[in-house]
C-alpha cells in the first residue's frame, strides 16, 4: 500500500512484566495501564496480546526496546527487524 510507514513498532504484551521502563523513555507511545502492562498508544491489534504501531521514524522506540528486560518490545524498519 502506498501509505506504508516504513517503522514498525511491536509489543508482545503478554511477556510484558509491567517494569515501566518504555514509560519513562518514551512516555509518548508508552502508557502504564491498570493491569500493571504497558500500552502502546495508538496501536492496532494484530492478534491476542500482540500490537503494532506504524511510524514515520522510531522516535525513541529502539532506546525503549533496548531498555525492555523482558524483549518484548520490538522494532521493524522496511520490514527488517532493528530489534
Ligand atoms: S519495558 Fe517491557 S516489560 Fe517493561 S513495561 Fe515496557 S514493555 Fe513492559
Amino acid at each position: 500500500m502506498a501509505d506504508d510507514k516504513p517503522i514498525k513498532v511491536i509489543h508482545e504484551r503478554n511477556i510484558c512484566i509491567g517494569c515501566c521502563a518504555c514509560e519513562a523513555i518514551a512516555p509518548k507511545f508508552w502508557i502504564m495501564n491498570k493491569d500493571n502492562k504497558a500500552d502502546l498508544v495508538g496501536a492496532k491489534k494484530l492478534e491476542n496480546e500482540l500490537y503494532e504501531l506504524e511510524l514515520d521514524a522510531e522516535q525513541g522506540n529502539i532506546e525503549a526496546a533496548e531498555s525492555c528486560p523482558v524483549n518484548c518490545i520490538h522494532v521493524e524498519e522496511n520490514g527488517k527487524r532493528k530489534i
